[in-house]
């Protein structure tokens, strides 16, 4: 394996540390993720899998362990470096799109530039447009979400968790609210700017059809990795 995109090393999450309701969410997981991989989350609900995303994704802290981005330990940062990092590391799909319904498609793919930089520049408005066509939707690039689809609004959402080019996309249920072909759609999606651009993929899914379309299964448990295994072509 390349040099691990995230490492994480024993990790514990416990809510309501130090409270009557304490409790512990993930028991100590052990999890490596190169770059460029295309990995399915599966499990029970309630097993854990939000938590490990949002911790993944540096929205949570865990209690114990480690957990290495890049090679960097993110444990100790300040919330201020924390969201530094998320904004040039990481994209976010989730399943309801959270578009903004005042703006159209492509100034909805440019907002995390625009939260970035307080401006969105040339190169990164070329970007945006890149990533509509990449998801087949340059010809609504001037339509607001009320005018799309599910499917289509999935994509745009997906377009703007590209657009500042993260080096992984953490996807919870990106398609739990569409149809099944909206869905197939979708995915067909993700996977084609995965193979373009090489950017890993950490996708929450319940389907297992879209999980047979990843390159790795990662199943939690009750808060432990039950199953790591490649997916069969
Ligand atoms: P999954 O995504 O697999 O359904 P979650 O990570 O959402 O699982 O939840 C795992 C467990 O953690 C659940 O029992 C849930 O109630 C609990 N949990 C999640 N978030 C919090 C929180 N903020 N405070 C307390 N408990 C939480």
């Amino acid at each position: 394996m390349a040099d691990p995109l995230i490492h994480l090393a024993a990790l514990r999450k416990s809510y309501n540390v130090g409270a009557p309701n304490e409790a512990e969410i993930l028991h100590g997981i052990d999890l490596q993720v190169a770059p460029g991989e295309f990995v399915a989350l599966m499990g029970p609900s309630g097993s854990g899998k939000s938590t490990l995303l949002n911790i993944v994704g540096l929205l949570e802290r865990l209690t114990t362990g480690s957990y290495r981005l890049q090679g960097r330990e993110v444990a100790g940062l300040d919330d201020a470096a924390l969201t530094l990092l998320r904004r040039r590391t990481l994209g976010f799909v989730f399943q309801f799109h959270h578009l903004l319904p005042a703006f159209t498609a492509l100034e909805n793919v440019t907002l995390p530039a625009l939260m970035a930089d307080g401006r969105v520049s040339a190169r990164q408005r070329e970007e945006a447009m890149a990533l509509l066509d990449a998801v087949g939707l340059a010809a609504a690039a001037g339509k607001k979400p009320a005018e799309l689809s599910g499917g289509m609004q999935q994509r745009v959402a997906i377009a703007r968790a590209l657009v500042m080019q993260p080096a992984l996309v953490l996807a919870d249920e990106p398609t739990g609210n569409l149809d099944t072909h909206s869905a197939d759609e979708v995915f067909t999606h993700l996977r084609r700017i995965h193979a373009e651009r090489g950017t890993a993929f950490v996708i929450v899914t319940h389907d297992p059809r879209l999980a047979a379309r990843c390159d790795r299964l990662v199943e939690l448990v009750d808060g432990l990795i039950a199953r790591d295994a490649p997916v069969k072509p």
